[in-house]
């Protein structure tokens, strides 16, 4: 029952039943919701509702995807349209999610440069909110599109590839659900790899003031997860790509830090029956990238999550502005992840421009707690210009958010521009885009 209620996102619902998104911290506005029979059948209802949102798999934690009016949903137009072996691109209908990509590529001998920690999502859904895994040198999930079809608010068909459409395809990927339907996704793929996954525990937090670039470059993934509780971090997850595993498997020792004895979920005190396998056991990418195993519960589960993206260079003093806080926020956390993400060109993606370090939060499902926290953990971040995730739950202000978006007012633009009547704007952006 598990599997299927993490496995099938929408077809719990019976029709007029109240949606919720994927943690139950939100439950959406309308049960209004039409499922797309296919993309020709949407566009005629597209272009008959003057107000609605598309639901990708309800991953985002705040109101991004809520609409008061209606819902559509794509997930039954999960097709894989090509593999073009030529160009190094796959381009599917973006109802598909990750995990059902990944085995699809891996079975065809291919590979995407990076997952989110959990393979459950939606193609459309993480790359609308630069939903990212880690790596210094990885780029976030939406740097990987190459192309992108969509439907406008008068139901015409948009067709936007990195190669043609320069500027605009920069500010149409991370569109944050504004700019129109997107049916089809194009992205860059490369021969698959296998990756192996060793954990360390108990890493000194001040190691990684002189340490910390080091700590980050030692695999081609690395998390860091900590309670912030004695100035510790709990686990560091290395995932080392075949050929390049840093003899980990012989190293008992990794910067004062031990090696794992037995596989580990990132809040210690759960299984580990969730997660990827661990211990240097090698296994095809999409098999370790990810934290969380598809078909089960990824993370905790009852819980709310806040993620706030840094330059690389503030990384440590930026650790050191929220360890500060660590006896407010313990009590209400189950873990923290660090992560690095590369640079890229997207307008909205919150490492425009910008090598980032990434400080997340999983909280417990306290909001009353976690929301007069937010502000103070956004004004101990203030130094660095912190941008929050998209998709995650934070109070910054519009006119914050506009500071650190220099591109934000020709998004306001191009949204205008394929969505002139607002037929895809909430309150989210409303609030947090257009400031109103
Ligand atoms: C347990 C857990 C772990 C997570 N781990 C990570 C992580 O490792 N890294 C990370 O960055 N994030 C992570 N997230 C956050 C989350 O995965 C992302 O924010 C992502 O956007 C969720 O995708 P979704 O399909 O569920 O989107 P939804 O929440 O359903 O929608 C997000 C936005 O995309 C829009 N959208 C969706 N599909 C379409 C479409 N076809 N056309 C137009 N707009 C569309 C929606 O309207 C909405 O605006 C995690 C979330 C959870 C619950």
């Amino acid at each position: 029952m598990m599997a299927g209620s993490v496995l099938s996102p929408l077809v719990d619902w019976a029709q007029g039943e109240k949606i919720t998104n994927w943690a139950g911290n939100l439950t959406y506005s309308t049960s209004n919701l039409h499922k797309a029979a296919s993309i020709d059948e949407a566009r005629g209802w597209i272009r008959n509702q003057p107000h609605f949102k598309v639901l990708g798999t309800r991953h985002c934690f705040n109101d991004i995807a809520d609409s008061k009016d209606q819902f559509l949903s794509l997930s039954g137009l999960s097709k894989i349209i090509s593999l073009d072996k030529a160009n190094h691109t796959v381009t599917v209908e973006s109802g598909i999610r990750y995990g059902e990509l990944a085995v699809f590529l891996n079975d065809n001998g291919y590979a995407l440069h990076n997952l989110a920690s959990l393979p459950h999502i939606s193609v459309a859904g993480g790359v609308a909110t630069a939903t990212h895994g880690s790596g210094v040198h990885n780029g976030n999930l939406s740097s990987a599109v190459m192309g992108m079809e969509f439907i406008t608010a008068a139901g015409e068909t948009v067709m936007l590839s990195r190669h043609s459409h320069g500027d605009q395809f920069l500010g149409a990927v991370v569109h944050l659900g504004g700019i129109g339907v997107v049916s089809k996704v194009t992205l860059a793929v490369q021969p698959s790899y296998q990756v192996r996954q060793y954990v360390y525990e108990n890493l000194p937090m001040a190691q990684l003031e002189r340490h910390f670039d080091e700590v980050m470059s030692a695999g081609y993934s690395v998390s860091l997860f900590t309670d912030w509780r004695n100035r510790n971090i709990n686990e560091v997850w290395i995932k080392s790509k075949a050929g390049e595993d840093g003899h980990f498997g012989t190293r008992p020792d990794f910067f004062g830090a031990h090696a794992a004895t037995k596989n580990l979920h990132p809040i210690r005190e759960l299984s580990a029956e969730n997660c990827t396998p661990q211990m240097g056991v090698p296994g095809p990418w999409h098999e370790r990238l990810p934290h969380f195993r598809m078909g089960f519960t990824p993370s905790s589960g009852k819980e709310l999550q806040s993620e706030y993206f840094v330059p690389r260079e503030h990384s440590y003093a930026a650790i050191m502005a929220v360890e500060k806080l660590h006896e407010l926020i313990s009590p209400h956390l189950f873990i923290t992840e660090v992560r690095c993400i590369a640079a890229d060109d997207l307008w909205m993606s919150p490492c425009h421009h910008q090598h980032s370090t990434t400080i997340h939060f999983t909280w417990k499902p306290e909001w009353e707690a976690v929301r007069k926290l937010l502000p103070q953990i956004e004004q101990a971040l203030a130094p660095f210009h912190a941008k929050p995730h998209w998709g995650k739950l934070f109070t910054m202000p519009h006119a914050k958010l506009a500071q650190l978006y220099p591109r934000m007012h020709e998004f306001q633009q191009l949204l205008r521009h394929y969505d002139p009547g607002g037929k895809f704007r909430n309150a989210f952006l409303q609030r947090n885009i257009f400031g109103a």
